[in-house]
Formats: C-alpha cells, structure tokens, sequence
C-alpha cells in the first residue's frame, strides 16, 4: 500500500534562468520524503478568491535535503507557468504533492544501457536521470538524443557540456529544429529514424528507453524505437502536453 500523498507548503528559495523562457525553481520542501530520477510533483497555486490551478512539473535533480529542483518552460497564455516564471517571488508559498509516477524511473542500481529521448522541456527528468548517474557513481551506459529548436533553448547546456567532457559512458547528440550552430552537420529537422539508429543503442543491447517531450513527440519517437525493434516493455514514455 503507498502512502496517501498530502499537499506540503514550499516556498521558493532560488531561481535560475535556462533560457529566455525557462526557469529553474529551487523549492524547499518540509517533510519532503525523496525521490527516484524521473518522477514528478503537482504544484497547485491558490488565488486570493480561491480559485485553484494544479499543473505537473518534473523533478529535475535528486532532492538536496528538503529541497527540490523543478525547470518551467513558460507556455504564453497558460494558467500556471507564467505565474511560475515571472511572477513566483523568493519566500513564496506553492502547495507540492509528491513523488508523483513508479513507471518512467530509472533506477541507480541498474546497469542496462540507457537511452534517453528528450523533446524541448523533455529533458528535465532525463536530467535528473544523468545527474543521479553521476551522484551514485554508476557507470550504464547513457546516451541522450535531444531535440530541440535552437540552440538558445537548450535547458542546462553549460552542464551537459561538462558532463559530456567529465561523466563517462555519456554521450549528447543534439537535434536541432529550426535553427542549428553555424557548420551544423544536419540540416534543422525533427527527429527521424537515422536520428535513433545512429545515436541510440541497437536493440539486441537491451537498453532502457526513456522518451519524454510533448505528446506527438512521444508518441513518433516511441513508434520509431519499436519499429527499430526495441521491445515496447522497454520504452517508457511521459507525456507533457499538447504538441507546440
Ligand atoms: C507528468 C508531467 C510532467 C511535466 N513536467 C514539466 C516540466 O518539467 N516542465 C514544464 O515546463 N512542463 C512540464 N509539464 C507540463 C505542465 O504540467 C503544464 O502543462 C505546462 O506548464 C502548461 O501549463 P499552463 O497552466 O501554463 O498552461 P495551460 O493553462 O494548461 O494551457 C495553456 C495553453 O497551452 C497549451 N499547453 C498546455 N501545456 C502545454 C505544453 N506542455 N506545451 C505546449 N502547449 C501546452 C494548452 O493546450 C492551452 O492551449 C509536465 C506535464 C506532465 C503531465
């Protein structure tokens, strides 16, 4: 039996800017009871008359202590991100709930390879996958396909490039969208089927695959992965939302 999940006060003690429309948010949480790379937290907001949104972020790092790591890709128009992004001030109050999801975990005593698919803001529980890799010391073979539109909308690019140079068995390969660096080696184009082949793991390795991105990106790459003959037990995949 799990236990029931209750709301908890977290208020927000660091912001950190990913790109001009992403934020880390650093909450502490008391009472937060940990967590596995790849679940997620609701965090509800409250309005002065009442009125309650709750919306689902990923949980982008192991917890340090109480405190947690969320990243928000403001979504214009949208009910909460924006609050989140521009508007969440220092000390504030949000109610979290959590660790939200059993299924798109990885777990830091495994040691099947891994491949890692991220759509835009996608990549935050792969993140929290790489960076709980390197806290335990575990040595799975990662790689990470990450696509995205230009290269300014890479969340944590200064990290990854060092973790690409410090972390061994892990490998980044970018998938550009609209617009890539000068000299590129591909034109801008969505993830396809040479894509995986030449940057993912063959199938007769057993990897893990975890895909995670808007909901049409999830749904194609997951496809292409069972048609390159991944088994489907072995790609777990999460959904974020509407395709942009
Ligand atoms: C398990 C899970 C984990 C998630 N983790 C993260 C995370 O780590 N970081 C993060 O930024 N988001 C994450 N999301 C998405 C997040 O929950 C919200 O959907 C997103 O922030 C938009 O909420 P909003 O209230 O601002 O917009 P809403 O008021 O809900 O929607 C406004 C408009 O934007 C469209 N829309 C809603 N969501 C999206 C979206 N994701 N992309 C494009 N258009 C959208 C809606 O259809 C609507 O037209 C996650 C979602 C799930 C289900």
């Amino acid at each position: 039996m799990g236990v029931p999940l209750t709301w908890r006060v977290a208020r927000l003690r660091e912001r950190r800017v990913e790109t001009p429309t992403a934020q880390t948010l650093v909450l502490s949480v008391p009472g937060w009871p940990g967590h596995l790379p790849g679940q997620h937290v609701d965090v509800r907001l409250t309005a002065a008359d009442g009125y309650r949104a709750a919306r689902s972020y990923s949980l982008a790092a192991p917890a340090d202590d109480d405190r947690i790591a969320l990243t928000v890709q403001r979504v214009p128009g949208g009910e909460v991100s924006p609050y989140l992004t521009d508007v969440y001030a220092e000390g504030d109050p949000v109610e979290v709930r959590g660790p939200v999801g059993g299924w798109f975990v990885w777990r830091t005593d495994s040691t099947a390879p891994v491949l890692l698919v991220a759509g835009g803001s996608g990549v935050v529980p792969l993140a929290a996958m790489v960076r709980a890799r390197r806290d335990a010391g575990n040595r799975a073979p990662f790689r990470l396909i990450y696509s995205v539109r230009t290269p300014a909308d890479v969340f944590y690019a200064d990290e990854l490039r060092r973790r690409i140079r410090d972390d061994r068995g892990l490998d980044v390969t970018y998938v550009y969208t609209r617009q890539a660096p000068d000299g590129w080696r591909d034109e801008p184009h969505r993830i396809g089927p040479a894509d995986v082949h030449r940057h993912g793991w063959p199938p007769e390795l057993e990897p893990l695959c975890y895909v995670c991105g808007p909901t049409g990106f999830v749904e194609t790459v997951a496809d292409l992965l069972v048609d390159l003959g991944h088994p489907a037990r072995r790609v777990r995949t999460e959904r974020f939302g509407p395709t942009g």
